[in-house]
């Protein structure tokens, strides 16, 4: 009896010992796991943080850029290498976020602009950087490309490129939330010796700029009466253009680029008298086309009445190029 109960005694703990490393493993185990959990929720929280930063970055780059299109308005100083001005004010304003978060969450955040230039849409500007986050032995980091948009209204960015170029011929004044020109723009062409420029006194162009909705552009000129075109002036929408300068481009001054840029039409005052037929062309990147000393990149454009109001007419000059392009018939004197 004795014998057997020993052998069984034997048998139960031969039975016992995987029932004891199961444990054991199920130990470890609840162990590992509880450890994994930590890191996961850390891993959480830096990843959140990044979130938040990398969503941060457009909306303070738009409050830069229009800041910096507001410093041209208010001087009509060109920004000098616009690129590298925006760049520094966005990442002073990314640096503050960062010791905000690490001041109320002890993560260490760091984010760097890489770079700021045009994007392939004239609309947007593009913004390159870095994210890093930190917390223990956690660490994310991640590069990030966006693009901020200035195609609406209310992003409030104003054209600063005529606050530049009539600084020195009396200014432009822009409190109706137009640009009035008043004398100056006639005052700038007939500078630069360009013909009937006297078709400029008074005329108006769009502060803010505003993507044009009328798309594909000639739609301006085959809709019914022109009716697209008046629209498009009384509103001051901006169109694509290959030959107009880009917005960080308009920030240092400059009317033409090889970027792919926008244009916007110069709205000569309507006037009693209908008869003037070439004036310059009125796309505003022909007007400020000072590039050539002569005047000569300031080509004419023919009349064309695009409303007459019983006493008025309101009038455009283009050249067969933009006619084209907006729908309108060419001319061929
Ligand atoms: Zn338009
Ligand atoms: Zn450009």
């Amino acid at each position: 009896m004795d014998r057997k109960g020993y052998v069984m005694g034997g048998l139960s703990f031969l039975l016992v010992v995987p029932a004891i490393l199961l444990v054991a493993v199920f130990m470890d185990m609840a162990h590992v796991g509880g450890e994994s959990a930590d890191t996961i929720l850390k891993s959480d929280t830096t990843l959140y943080a990044a979130k938040d930063i990398e969503e941060d970055i457009p909306v303070q780059g738009l409050e830069v850029l229009r800041e910096e299109a507001e410093g041209v308005v208010k001087t009509g100083a060109p920004v000098v290498n616009s690129r590298q001005a925006v760049e520094t004010a966005l990442q002073k304003r990314m640096d503050l976020k960062a010791e905000e978060y690490y001041n109320s969450t002890g993560l260490r955040v760091n984010c760097t602009i890489i770079n700021v230039n045009t994007a392939s849409d004239p609309f947007e500007v593009e913004v390159n950087s870095t994210i890093c986050v930190e917390k223990d032995n956690v660490k994310h980091r991640e590069t990030v490309n966006q693009n901020i948009s200035i195609k609406d209204a209310d992003s409030r960015i104003p054209d600063p490129l005529p606050f530049i170029k009539c600084k020195s011929h009396g200014g432009v004044t822009n409190n109706t939330g137009r640009i009035l020109y008043g004398s100056s723009l006639a005052k700038y062409l007939n500078a630069r010796n360009v013909s009937n420029a006297t078709a400029y006194e008074n005329a108006t162009a769009p502060l803010f700029i505003k993507k044009c909705p009328y798309d594909p552009y000639d739609y301006h000129g085959t809709s019914q009466n022109y009716i697209a075109l008046k629209n498009c002036l009384e509103n001051g929408y901006f169109h694509e253009s290959s030959d107009g300068a880009c917005f960080l481009c308009r920030l240092e001054g400059k009317s033409t680029c090889y970027h792919y840029g926008f244009e916007t039409f110069i709205k000569p005052a309507p006037s009693l008298d209908g008869t003037l037929t070439f004036a310059p062309c009125s796309s505003d990147h022909v007007i400020y086309n000072d590039t050539d000393p002569d005047g000569s990149g300031t080509y004419r454009g023919k009349a064309i009445e695009y409303y007459f109001d019983g006493v008025n007419h309101f009038k455009l000059f283009l050249d067969n190029g933009h006619r084209s392009k907006y729908g309108l018939p060419t001319f061929s004197d």
